[in-house]
């Protein structure tokens, strides 16, 4: 009998996924199935260029089929719940979908409707988000007619998916504001619920400092308790207010409710796996890759693919009866725009932070860690055509799957171990 192989997610992750063990595992004896709620496929880096018109929808979405490989059965379809003692998966309206092995690869996604206030009157009017395609399309038009005020950026609680895209977007609003002559009638506030700009001390000083130079006020360890949508004010728990003309805010993230109605999440929905292995810790035929883990790495596309590298490899060895023998170690690797055509790259993993250096080649680079340059700006940029055509299909990339001290420099006053929060 046919082995059955079940996908729950076809985006980064689940997508890599079916191309990789499609060529691996023979075809007479495994049927592979993807499940997702759509066929839109998103470039979800490129939300972060739409609202100042780098980039139009039409290059961030592609047909999922398209990067689905033959002999992969698509299934459009709601995923309702997973039932792991009987090892099946059914659908909204009723459809069933029998496994043998699971791989759970739905991502995680921005919840407006956790913070109270949020979705009131003032949602898409004055409070935007731009972790959705609708979201950032909305922002698009409503910073055209922007021209004065206070614009803050807010990110409402860790862990969210690009943990740097709400840094990204604060450093393009500044910029875009000076090429519109409205730098010096706009106040930008950045708002986190962290003691600083980013989750690693090292990194965090070095953008720290970034919005020091441009004059971004920022309001560190500010958890929202609700938004007053008459006031436009963001009111903490320790009672501090914030009050905004134009919000952008990252809303909680949360992993797929199903998870949760499966019994399978955590407070946040997403699924305890082994951190080295990404197996279920109580189901040993059921797998998480990418952001819908509980890993305590980023959620990032970058850890979504080098995680995929590792899983292939140690699922083959998982269903013939040997132990696995990869071990994912937390591997990140994100470009931060910074504006004005530069941006930086960082490169960590769960016992490393991030470090300045050269990437991916010692010293010569050509792209510089924790340091603004334009080589790290065409590689974001260049990013989206490998994303399509490299990382999608699952073809390798010329980069190690695993994190590499090479090109690193480790300076003398940092342990460089990161905070847990991330
Ligand atoms: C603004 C922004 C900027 C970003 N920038 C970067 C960057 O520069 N670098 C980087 O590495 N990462 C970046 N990311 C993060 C990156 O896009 C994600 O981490 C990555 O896509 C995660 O892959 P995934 O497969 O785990 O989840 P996803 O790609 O989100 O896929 C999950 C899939 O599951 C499906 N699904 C969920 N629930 C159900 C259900 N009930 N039924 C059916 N289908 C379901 C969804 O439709 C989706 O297609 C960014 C994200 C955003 C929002």
């Amino acid at each position: 009998m046919q082995k059955r192989l079940l996908v729950l997610g076809a985006g980064t992750a689940g997508t890599m996924i079916a191309n990789k063990l499609r060529r691996r595992l023979d075809v007479g004896t495994w049927d592979i199935t993807i499940v997702d709620r759509d066929d839109v496929h998103p470039y979800q880096p490129g939300y972060l260029f739409l609202p100042f018109g780098t980039y139009s929808p039409k290059q961030v979405t592609r047909s999922r089929h398209r990067f689905l490989p033959d002999h992969v059965d698509f299934v459009i379809g709601e995923v309702d719940v997973i039932d792991p003692a009987a090892s099946k998966v059914t659908l909204v309206g009723g459809r069933e979908l029998p496994y043998d092995y699971l791989v759970i690869a739905s991502g995680t996604s921005p919840r407006p409707d956790q913070t109270p206030g949020m979705l009131g009157a003032e949602w898409r009017r004055s409070i935007f988000d731009f972790f959705t395609l609708d979201g950032s399309m909305a922002l698009a038009e409503a910073l055209r007619h922007f021209d004065h005020g206070r614009l803050v950026v807010h990110i409402a609680d860790m862990p969210i998916k690009c943990p740097v895209a709400p840094l990204e977007f604060t450093f393009l609003a500044d910029a875009w504001l000076r090429k519109q002559g409205l730098r010096d009638r706009v106040e930008l506030v950045y708002v986190t619920p962290l003691p600083g700009a980013f989750t690693k001390p090292i990194a965090s000083e070095r953008l720290g400092s970034m919005l020091d130079d441009r004059k971004i006020v920022v309001e560190a360890d500010f958890l929202v308790e609700h938004i007053d949508p008459e006031t436009k004010t963001l009111v903490s728990y320790d009672e501090r207010e914030i009050p905004f003309d134009l919000l952008v805010t990252i809303p909680i993230n949360m992993g797929a409710d199903f998870v949760a109605r499966s019994g399978l999440g955590d407070e946040l929905n997403y699924v305890a796996v082994d951190k080295h292995t990404l197996l279920s810790k109580v189901w040993p035929n059921i797998f998480a890759v990418g952001d819908a883990s509980d890993i305590p790495a980023s959620k990032a596309g970058s850890v979504a693919h080098f995680a995929v590298d590792i899983f292939v490899d140690n699922f083959l060895e998982h269903v013939a009866g040997k132990p696995m023998t990869g071990s994912f170690d937390g591997h990140a690797n994100c470009f931060i725009e910074s504006g004005d055509g530069k941006g930086l790259l960082i490169d960590f993993n769960y016992d490393t932070e991030p470090l300045p250096g050269s990437y991916p080649v010692p010293y010569i680079g050509p792209m510089k860690l924790l340091k603004e340059t334009r080589a790290n700006h065409l590689g974001k940029l260049a990013f989206r055509w490998i994303y399509w055509n490299i990382l999608l299909p699952g073809r390798r990339m010329p980069v190690p799957t695993l994190m590499s001290m090479a090109g690193k420099t480790v300076p003398t006053t940092t342990s460089s171990t990161p905070s847990p929060t991330d």
